[in-house]
């Protein structure tokens, strides 16, 4: 129980450590881009660029490039977006629950900029279960180049 209360006051307490104001971030995001990581929007299933993206590398914020999951935890679920069974480090994302469109669901933020990412769902493949649902406008890939 006292586990339990920490980390909702964790998670609640988050304050993101880059802060713009929402004309900034319209100045520096697509409008796209705004309509996801700002305004929480779900791009259509896909249509994104990176639903199918096979290539090695590191898949990050596409507002302040923090780095949020490895090309080695996506998996092709089938939804037409980017899915991932675990991100590179959990202090680089924040989970908060939403309860909008009729749903219990959780969603997906960067912890850097607090920006929207996508939501996480338990139906996912092991070792986590987890399936990390990502909108590809919330990304950057990095691709890693092998020599
Ligand atoms: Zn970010």
């Amino acid at each position: 129980m006292i586990l339990f209360s920490f980390t909702l006051n964790y998670c609640y307490n988050m304050k993101p450590k880059i802060e713009k104001s929402e004309e900034e971030w319209k100045k520096q995001l697509t409008p796209e881009q705004y309509k996801i990581l700002r305004e929480k929007e779900t791009e259509i299933a896909f249509s994104g660029e990176y639903f199918d993206n096979k290539k090695k590398g590191t898949y990050l914020c596409a507002a302040c490039n923090n780095e949020l999951f490895s090309s080695e935890a996506k998996f092709d679920s089938g939804t037409g977006w980017p899915s991932f069974f675990t991100p590179i480090s959990l202090d680089n994302i924040e989970l908060k629950p939403d309860e909008t469109e009729f749903m219990s669901r959780t969603e997906v933020l960067c912890k850097r900029c607090g920006s929207h990412l996508g939501h996480v769902f338990e139906d996912g493949p092991l070792p986590t279960k987890k399936r990390y649902c990502i909108n590809s406008l919330a990304l950057n890939f990095k691709e890693k180049k092998s020599n």
